[in-house]
């Protein structure tokens, strides 16, 4: 590497920012105090209110700008991920697609999801009242995320909470700050209100400051942090919606299509250098296709490039973002070598003077190795032979994690009851990933992945507390519970409640 130095160490110059296909240092940002983000936070919060009243139309209105803003300035977004990031450009420009769709989607679905909504009762306790649920934005939202997906992960969550009506404060990782600072330039250039979105940039006690002072938080990274997070927010009694580690299996049964299993088993698995939380990290392949899946897999592996990502078509396999990962990949593979694994591809870091890891196809492996058990955020593809499809699904849900899982069969139906038994917070079937893009469907993890959801109603009204509101249209002076108790309207109300829902009739007749 060209400059070499301990990355994400704070001084007073503030956090060096470098280019991981490079090394070159790419920007300086400030490492924000406690201080700072309990005042951005107060900024945040007196613009909230002003935001919050906005028509959700004047707020789509400013949604359509910032919209129209990213995809006049892709190239600079794009080009901004890849250098701080390490990612190709194929990879980025996904992630300008989402935050663009996310745009319209919240912008559309928002309104309708958070609209007051009247509520029936057929209870004769509440005969004559009006009841109502109204949304209330939870007031300043703090965004916290990792570096893995520079935009999607991070600002990505800001949208449906700023459709909300919320405030937000986002502290992106101290690895890839510099794609949050351009929203921050985008909102302004787009006439957003001021300090309706910030961005407080810093490591760790930033985030931690973000998590002591926030009204909501939305955390995405590893599962330690999470939790760290997670009694943080409840010491505070403040909610949190958490996206955290995963360990997703693919099963390729024996009826698959080979070939799509094996294209699902290559991007799932190596898309984004397989930084992603959702990335394919084990397989399961029933007997008798395995021979052929995997034969055609190392084939596949063996043509993939790897290089320092410049434009489309310069690399399929970037770089590493994370210093200490290389190392992580690099002790998965050696462990699960040790125990007896087999390397088909790969297996060494990648081309200097970038943080490359290789590629890497790994056969013979089992559960005792921690390629098959821990999350290793690499480019890494351990694959192993079932017996059969129940097998499959016993050694899927023999981990911590319950992110996503995915199978490729040909028979769809017995595909959706094998999902069913997998426990995982989404299934896709012959796809890899693409749920990501259905901003109506849920996605969260269970187990140890995490808690809540990032997308479907849930991913909007988590931003948000219920206020109900009960009406009484047609007040009695006073009504037959009221003090000073009346025995006889107690007795009444017990015979009421018997006929209702006891077993017998109390006026006499069974
Ligand atoms: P980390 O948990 O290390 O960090 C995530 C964010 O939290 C960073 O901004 C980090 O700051 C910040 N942070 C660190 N300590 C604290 C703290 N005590 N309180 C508040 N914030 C803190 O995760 P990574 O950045 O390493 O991301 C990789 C992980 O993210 C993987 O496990 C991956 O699976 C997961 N992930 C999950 C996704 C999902 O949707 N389920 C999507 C994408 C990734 P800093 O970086 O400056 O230290």
């Amino acid at each position: 590497m060209t400059q070499p130095r301990t990355l994400g160490t704070a001084s007073a110059a503030g956090i060096a920012v470098d280019n991981p296909a490079t090394g070159e240092v790419i920007g300086q940002v400030a490492d924000s105090t406690a201080e700072q983000v309990e005042a951005a936070v107060a900024r945040a919060r007196r613009a909230q209110p002003g935001w919050a009243q906005l028509t959700p139309r004047d707020r789509a209105k400013l949604f359509t700008r910032a919209r129209h803003w990213l995809l006049d300035h892709c190239q600079e977004v794009v080009d901004s991920i890849v250098a701080e990031n390490g990612k190709p450009a194929e990879d980025a420009i996904v992630e300008v697609v989402y935050c663009v769709s996310a745009f319209a989607y919240w912008a559309k679905q928002g309104p309708r999801l958070l609209a007051t909504t009247k509520v029936r009762s057929l209870s004769p306790f509440v005969l004559g009242r009006g009841m109502f649920t109204r949304r209330v934005p939870r007031g300043v939202v703090g965004v916290i995320g990792p570096w893995n997906n520079p935009l999607i992960n991070s600002f990505g969550d800001a949208i449906p909470a700023l459709a909300a009506g919320n405030a937000v404060v986002l502290k992106p990782s101290e690895y890839t700050p510099l794609t949050a600072l351009l929203m921050v330039r985008m909102v302004r250039e787009c006439g957003w209100p001021e300090d309706v979105f910030q961005v407080v940039t810093g490591a760790g006690t930033t985030g931690q400051a973000l998590v002591d002072t926030a009204d909501f938080v939305m955390f995405t990274g590893s599962t330690k942090t999470g939790r760290a997070v997670a009694a943080r927010a409840g010491e505070r009694l403040i909610p949190c919606s958490l996206e955290l580690g995963g360990k997703d299996a693919l099963i390729v049964l024996a009826d698959a299509d080979i070939e799509r299993a094996v294209n699902v088993a290559l991007h799932g698995a190596l898309v984004n250098g397989g930084q992603m939380c959702t990335s394919v990290e084990r397989v399961y392949v029933e007997e008798a296709v395995y021979d052929d899946f995997v034969s055609r897999l190392e084939k596949r592996f063996g043509e993939l490039t790897q290089t320092r990502p410049a434009g489309l078509g310069s690399t399929d396999v970037g770089a590493m973002t994370f210093p200490p990962q290389l190392s992580t990949v690099a002790e998965h593979v050696e462990d699960a070598t040790d125990r007896g694994a087999r390397v088909l591809a790969g297996g060494n870091p990648g081309p200097w003077p970038g943080r490359f890891f290789e590629p890497t196809l790994l056969v013979d492996v089992d559960h005792t190795m921690t390629c098959m058990r821990e999350e290793t955020f690499g480019p890494t593809l351990p694959v192993m032979k079932v017996a059969d499809a129940a097998e499959a699904v016993r050694l899927t849900n023999d981990s911590q994690y319950g992110l996503q899982a995915a199978i490729v069969s040909s028979n769809t139906a017995r595909a959706r009851r094998l999902a069913e038994q997998l426990e995982v917070g989404c299934v896709t079937i012959n796809d890899v990933q693409t749920n990501y893009m259905a901003l109506g469907l849920p996605m969260g993890g269970w187990k140890e992945s995490g808690l809540g959801s990032r997308h479907g109603a849930e991913g909007i009204l988590k931003y948000t507390k219920p206020q109900a509101i009960f009406v009484n249209r047609f007040p009695m002076r006073r009504d037959l519970n009221m003090l000073p108790f009346d025995p006889s309207s107690y007795r009444f109300l017990l015979r009421l409640v018997n006929a209702l829902y006891g077993k017998r009739w109390p006026f006499g007749k069974n």
